[in-house]
């Protein structure tokens, strides 16, 4: 149906339409779910002994050991120390190369650059979103070192593949889990399957300490490390040391690192979050099956497969747009959400795109997979605490855009 030829289509407010939504009660992309039982957990933080490096981070590092299925946690500051951390573990130093893929946040990138190792981009699966292993293999090299896909939205690569990729070429598998806590592949939990496996307690994330960090680990060596590139690469640990202590107070600074604690008032904060890990997953569960359902018979929409076996938290819902199907781009069908008072968002522009990255040499064209994608996808809102109206809200807003719009 093309523009204006039915006066009784449902009109887009960017059309002259009356919003799904009034601007008071505006939808954004995500939202922290804070309850009183979080609010008490941080007071009784706040009333305690420690405020840092206290009881909690042991408790939290402890239960994140539970919902990984790994051996050993270390909680850090956020999602980027814990990438920065694990590249520091693994050994990674300039003349390596790490592959990752592009449609991830700068951070994933990122962290082999602090290093001094080099970022390899290798481009998306068109089916997935998620880095194509084929992809990988083709960007081989005698000093790459390590891999580090990213659980984008929460969904995965085909990890079982990566792992042996990593295994047959000796590479340091580093999982950036950020969108990913308590997804599980094969009833196999995240974090369980890579070398590290890093995750983020960031406001918008599903579990959230306002800001927060972790890696997981089932390798003792590993866990020594990031113990020790936590905190300024200093120990207190007697076998460690290398010369005599000369009283109760002798520490060692062993390698240069900084601070990247975390705080157990954050750590209460997340630890409660936690209780609620399941509750969110099912409910966001719930809320992509009701936008799946919805938008299948959408012809100008393509949804994300998520692989067979994997169970996901869903941290992000994205619309695939078919420019050939609209009349309109991605800006205005983004703008024409925003007129119904439904904030979206756009995850990610590929990292190598970035003018730090184009200053280093990276090229556009670099991954056309991935470029394509971010010309053509939107992020709709995504969050536990959404009603059912508001989903519906959501699905009517894009309903009428895609209708109206319709090439
Ligand atoms: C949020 C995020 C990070 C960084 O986490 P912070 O806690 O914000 O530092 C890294 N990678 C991805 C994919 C993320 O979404």
């Amino acid at each position: 149906m093309g523009k204006g030829t039915n006066e009784h289509a449902d009109r887009p407010a960017a059309a002259g339409g009356t919003p799904v939504r009034t601007p008071e009660r505006a939808l954004h992309y995500s939202r922290q779910d804070i309850n009183e039982k979080d609010i008490a957990a941080v007071t009784e933080v706040l009333r305690s002994d420690f405020l840092t490096t206290g009881p909690k981070i042991r408790e939290l590092e402890d239960r994140l050991c539970q919902v990984s299925g790994a051996k050993y946690a270390v909680a850090c500051a956020n999602g980027t120390a814990a990438l920065h951390i694990a590249c520091m573990a693994a050994g990674l130093e300039s003349g390596d190369e790490g592959i990752t893929t592009p449609i991830t946040f700068a951070a994933s990138a990122n962290c082999l650059r602090f290093v001094g190792a080099r970022p390899v981009f290798a481009d998306i699966d068109d089916r997935t979103w998620n880095i194509d292993v084929d992809a990988i293999e083709q960007n081989l090299r005698s000093s790459t070192r390590a891999v580090i896909p990213v659980d984008f939205t929460g969904t995965t690569a085909d990890l079982t593949a990566i792992r042996q990729l990593a295994d047959r070429h000796g590479l340091m598998m580093i999982e950036d889990g950020a969108h990913s806590i308590g997804t599980t592949v094969d009833g196999r939990p995240v974090g369980s399957i890579a070398d590290m496996t890093t995750f983020s307690f960031h406001a918008v994330k599903t579990i959230t300490g306002g800001e927060g960090g972790a890696v997981v680990t089932n390798d003792e060596a590993l866990y020594r490390k990031l113990l020790l590139y936590r905190t300024h690469g200093i120990t207190r640990d007697p076998s460690l040391m290398k010369g005599e202590p000369d009283g109760p107070w002798y520490y060692e600074m062993l390698e240069l690192s900084t601070n990247y604690r975390l705080t157990d008032i954050q750590a209460a904060l997340i630890l409660s979050q936690l209780d609620r890990l399941e509750e969110f997953k099912s409910r966001k569960l719930a809320i992509v099956h009701r936008y799946n359902e919805a938008f299948a018979g959408i012809p100008q929409l393509t949804l994300q497969k998520v692989r067979d076996g994997v169970s996901e938290t869903r941290h992000l819902y994205i619309l695939r747009l078919d420019p050939e199907k609209l009349t309109i781009g991605r800006r205005e069908f983004f703008d024409a959400m925003t007129a119904e008072n439904i904030h979206c968002n756009v995850h990610y522009i590929p990292v190598y795109c970035m003018p730090y990255y184009q200053a280093l040499g990276y090229e556009r064209g670099l991954c056309p997979r991935a470029e394509k994608l971010y010309d053509e996808m939107i992020t709709i809102p995504l969050y536990a605490g959404m009603t059912d109206g508001d989903v519906e809200d959501v699905i009517r807003a894009v309903t009428r855009i895609c209708r109206y719009y319709a090439a």
